[in-house]
């Protein structure tokens, strides 16, 4: 099996992970998840979004999460914008990074952001060129890219030629997203191994959703391409608030695991990571997706081995 020595995870539980949350959780609970995450050596967190309180409410407080203040230390903070307004707000802020989503159907994009996707790319070359002259990371952010729930079938050409628009617009690297968890690990290798083949230096972020049950095996399929960074978040929360029947993104203390067992490095210290979880877990009130949670580290009960 062809694995990296080492993958980076980017912690979206603070975004992904609770906007579909019906009950407002404190700006202050927020922060603390954030600590806890920066504590255990997660090295991005993908904080918040700079979209609408009346669109998303679980992000009114995007200012008050990204505050300087309010920042945990050792983790650099990314954010989702919509459009040109969000991303003012989020340069405002000093957020590290800025993100966009692009759904690769128009039917998905539509219920999104109410625009077509050619309106979407110029947005993003509005919010692109705002980041850079700001000195901030611009990504450029893929969804429904293994397949859409209106549409079904996304064609890997439509893919790839958003890839090369959003290329051409100077990005720092493309996150494909598996919106609804519609992937498979051989479609995730093809797609992945198509984009790094034409561009072997972009830097490919891939964001999977556990839907279907084969979020763990997506991320094998990437590393079998070649790519060594993904999305998760702390216990397997998560959803897109527009997507019939969401569930979790896949779960990071459980990829965390999974990796280390096979000897890929992370630089996440799995304990505090649950920590993390667990302070998620009580936040929500109710049981999580995530399995290690429950199951316990299998170096726990077999520390010899
Ligand atoms: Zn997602």
């Amino acid at each position: 099996m062809r694995l990296p020595g080492r993958v980076k995870l980017i912690e979206v539980g603070l975004r992904d992970g609770i906007q579909s949350e019906p009950r407002f959780i404190p700006t202050e609970r927020k922060v603390a998840l954030a600590h806890a995450i920066a504590r255990a050596g997660v090295p991005m967190l993908e904080a918040t979004a700079f979209v609408h309180p009346r669109v998303v409410p679980q992000m009114a407080d995007a200012e008050a999460v990204t505050a300087r203040e309010n920042r945990a230390p050792g983790i650099a903070y990314a954010a989702l914008v919509p459009n040109r307004r969000g991303a003012e707000r989020a340069l405002a802020a000093g957020v590290d990074e800025i993100r966009c989503v692009i759904m690769c159907s128009e039917t998905f994009n539509h219920r999104n952001v109410q625009m077509p996707v050619s309106e979407s790319l110029r947005q993003a070359a509005e919010m692109a060129r705002l980041a850079h002259e700001a000195g901030v990371r611009f990504v450029g952010g893929l969804g429904t890219a293994f397949g859409c729930p209106f549409e079904g079938a996304v064609d890997e050409k439509r893919v790839r030629s958003l890839v090369a628009a959003l290329v051409a617009l100077g990005v720092d690297g493309v996150c494909l997203s598996d919106t609804t968890g519609m992937a498979n690990p051989a479609q995730v290798e093809r797609l992945a191994g198509l984009l790094l083949d034409q561009w072997p230096e972009l830097p490919v972020i891939l964001h999977f959703h556990n839907t279907r049950g084969a979020g763990l095996a997506n991320v094998l399929g990437g590393m079998a391409a070649g790519v060594t960074c993904f999305e998760a978040s702390v216990g397997g929360i998560g959803g897109c608030p527009f997507a019939p029947k969401a569930t979790g993104n896949i779960c990071t203390e459980d990829t965390v695991h999974m990796l280390h067992e096979m000897g890929v490095e992370t630089g996440i210290d799995l304990a505090a990571l649950l920590d993390a979880a667990r302070l998620m877990e009580e936040t929500l009130g109710r049981e999580l997706p995530g399995q290690v949670l429950k199951a316990g580290p299998r170096s726990r009960l077999f520390p010899a081995t």
